[in-house]
């Protein structure tokens, strides 16, 4: 089992040490001056894997524009979120594996593993069959481009120049490593907390143990309602009850008013509770799109 594989030192380093970066800002001075840009780069970090690699790039639940995508593809490599086509490839396969012995990121091998510890554990062999489930992404030139580690780091450190030419030291620890920081740890408790028996609440019969939480969706910009999501892979929505606030969905639903956004795929109008949409065997289809990448 993968849980057992040699740990990959230089991801293990990078990940402690950025998360280290937003821990030691507490050690210096805090400006009020920062907030907008603490909230600015959490919101584009974020959206950058909730609206762009998850809902947009691995499950095709809406189009917007070229410039559009590019934008919020920046904005998850500005947060070293995973090359895109590692991202979507290890998904769509967490998607037809939730929860069982081949899951990437099941609880059922420990909290750590599911929380953080998978990124540094994946055996070799996961990157040849992200190329093979991410086919349609590496057709896109910027997530072919960053599959390259050396490319892909590039907005990274632009924007982290900037900010220190901008606030200093301490305003690049407070306006980049603590958003990135608290965005790792609400983003990875989708697939930790949100795939555990104890925690929040399920709406459908699925096949995994996911489930909905409140907590996680409000910092994960609305990636916390998770059993929806396993239950319907390719809505644009998560949050599908008034309560349920999704942020990431009300993004999708401004930028649409604005015609930013189109064939989008919203909740069926009428909310009966669904017996297990996406089985294992049947979700190959709706996951593997048939859209055309830019
Ligand atoms: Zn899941
Ligand atoms: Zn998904």
């Amino acid at each position: 089992m993968f849980k057992n594989e040699k740990i990959n030192l230089a991801i293990f380093t990078i990940l402690m040490l950025l998360q280290l970066l937003g821990v030691a800002a507490l050690w210096t001075r805090f400006e009020l001056i920062y907030l907008p840009a603490m909230l600015a780069i959490y919101l584009w970090v974020g959206l950058g894997t909730t609206l762009y690699l998850h809902r947009y790039l691995t499950h095709r639940g809406f189009e917007m524009p070229g410039w559009l995508k590019l934008f919020f593809a920046t904005g998850s490599a500005v947060g070293l979120a995973g090359d895109p086509v590692t991202w979507v490839g290890d998904h769509r396969y967490h998607h037809l594996k939730s929860d069982t012995d081949e899951d990437i990121h099941s609880p059922r091998h420990g909290f750590p593993y599911a929380h953080m510890m998978w990124l540094i554990r994946k055996p070799p062999s996961f990157r040849a069959r992200s190329l093979r489930y991410a086919a349609d992404v590496r057709k896109i030139w910027y997530c072919k481009l960053w599959e390259n580690s050396a490319l892909y780091v590039i907005p990274h450190l632009v924007v982290a120049a900037t900010l220190f030419g901008f606030f200093g030291f301490s305003g690049l620890l407070w306006c980049l490593y603590v958003p990135i920081a608290i965005a790792y740890n609400w983003t990875w408790a989708v697939n930790s907390i949100c795939h555990m028996k104890q925690f929040g609440y399920r709406s459908f019969d699925t096949s995994d143990e996911s489930k909905n939480n409140f907590w996680v969706g409000l910092g994960a910009l609305g990636e916390g309602y998770h059993n929806n999501h396993h239950a319907k892979p390719r809505c644009a929505a998560h949050g599908l009850k008034w309560w349920e606030f999704d942020f990431t969905r009300y993004c999708i639903w401004t930028l649409e008013k604005l015609h930013l956004a189109w064939s989008v795929v919203w909740p069926e109008p009428v909310a009966a509770p669904a017996k297990d949409e996406a089985g294992v065997d049947e979700a190959a289809p709706i996951l593997i799109p048939s859209v055309d990448p830019l």
